[in-house]
């Protein structure tokens, strides 16, 4: 039986027989959703040549049964698409399978077919395609830093949050660079603790690299596989590469104040409101500075609930006749984004004291975005919105942040970084 190679595969006409392994399977499940959309899987053939398969959902329940991860195929009836996702491997072109594509496992035994396959990347090449979300890269590297696992809320502000576990890595990939990994959900379990203080390289595969100043970080998808000490030619190259010796991995702080159960939280390091206005630098290293605090709103700052910011350096902008000015930029920004800036006065039975609410938590607390709310005022944005003023007379638990402002220097406009109840 003569099968097509890869490379000759096209997206007209026939696409003929091809023998392949399956290098890894997994499941591609919407992040927004939680909803499977397609089981995807890299093939390789004898050559040596790699292409990226989906099987819609609606076909899955045909193929799943029939097709394992290292077992060789024969697969025919397929179509070939350019692959507009983005490429787990370095291939424009994938193949999807169609209602009556046939699979037919091989019996090889030959040693043709490798038992792993990566595309790593060098340290160039993921600085080439930071923020750019369409070739998946596998990176190795040796692990350096391991936080515990958090469990966090994702998608707080929709039809659809839910909890996850998370571990973030950091891996020495070169000489001088380091990048930033945050696993979710069960990759977050696939590393235990146990690595600490010893050495470790680990894989991982279908990566996207994002990029902030200096840090390099390496987004996960749901191709993601995480191995850790292959014994592969490409692991004692790499350890000989890098400063193996005074490298092993370390444990990296937590925010421990988002930790455990709501409960947990709300008791947090729990303080009366005296307590924090009197708070002052002891020992700022080992101190996270996050209380906890049940208070009452008294009243409400009704001269100001919002604000213009610029978009270039994000500081708030004076409206000068009918334009926004940024004096940070001295300039008239040419897009600015409204934020919530909701001062209140907050007291419980010891004191009273001042704090800010912005954007993300007041929008949290209001239940609306900053848009929606400007848009049910008609223009009238001075006056302070009924839901702003109802928030008047509740009982909540806030969590601080204390600043070094108010830390070191005493000053008594705290932020509120959350509201638990
Ligand atoms: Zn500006």
């Amino acid at each position: 039986m003569a099968y097509k190679i890869i490379k000759q595969l096209t997206t007209s006409g026939q696409a003929g027989n091809i023998k392949v392994k399956v290098i890894r399977m997994w499941e591609s499940i919407n992040f927004a959703t939680d909803e499977l959309m397609s089981l995807d899987m890299i093939l390789m053939n004898e050559q040596g040549e790699t292409i990226h398969a989906t099987i819609w959902k609606n076909l899955i329940n045909n193929y799943k049964a029939k097709i394992n991860e290292d077992s060789i195929y024969e697969l025919s009836n397929f179509k070939i698409q350019e692959d507009t996702r983005y490429h787990p491997v370095n291939n424009a072109l994938k193949v999807v399978f169609i209602f009556n594509t046939n699979v037919k496992e091989v019996e090889d035994c030959s040693d043709k077919f490798p038992d792993y396959y990566f595309e790593f990347a060098s340290k160039d090449t993921l600085l080439a395609r930071k923020n750019i979300d369409k070739q998946c890269l596998d990176v190795m590297g040796l692990l350096t830093k391991i936080k515990q696992i958090e469990s966090r809320m994702i998608l707080k502000n929709t039809a659809n949050p839910r909890q996850k576990d998370i571990r973030e890595i950091e891996l020495l990939i070169s000489r001088d660079q380091k990048v930033k990994v945050t696993l979710w959900g069960d990759l977050a379990h696939s590393l235990s603790e146990d690595v600490i203080g010893k050495h470790t390289v680990v894989i991982v595969t279908s990566t996207m690299v994002e990029g902030l100043q200096g840090m390099l970080s390496l987004k996960t998808t749901n191709g993601t596989r995480l191995y850790k000490d292959l014994d592969i030619p490409e692991t004692w190259k790499f350890i000989a590469s890098v400063p193996y010796e005074e490298n092993v991995p370390k444990l990296m702080e937590v925010d421990k104040s988002t930790q455990g159960t709501l409960e947990d939280q709300m008791f947090y390091n729990r303080r009366t409101l005296q307590e924090i206005t009197q708070m002052r630098h002891e020992n700022p290293t080992n101190q996270d500075f996050v209380f906890t605090s049940r208070a009452t709103i008294v009243r409400l700052d009704n001269d100001m609930w919002w604000y213009m910011s610029c978009n270039v350096c994000n500081k708030m902008c004076t409206k000068i006749a009918n334009k926004y000015h940024c004096n940070k930029c001295n300039t008239c920004p040419e897009a600015t984004t409204p934020r919530y800036w909701i001062r209140i006065q907050i007291s419980d039975h010891t004191t009273s004291t001042t704090c800010s609410i912005f954007d993300d938590e007041a929008q949290r607390m209001l239940k609306t975005t900053i848009t929606n709310m400007l848009d049910s005022l008609n223009g009238n944005y001075e006056e302070v919105p009924k839901s702003i003023q109802q928030l008047c007379g509740k009982t909540l638990i806030f969590r601080f942040k204390l600043s070094d402002h108010n830390l070191t220097e005493g000053k008594e406009y705290y932020l509120v970084k959350e509201h638990l109840s």
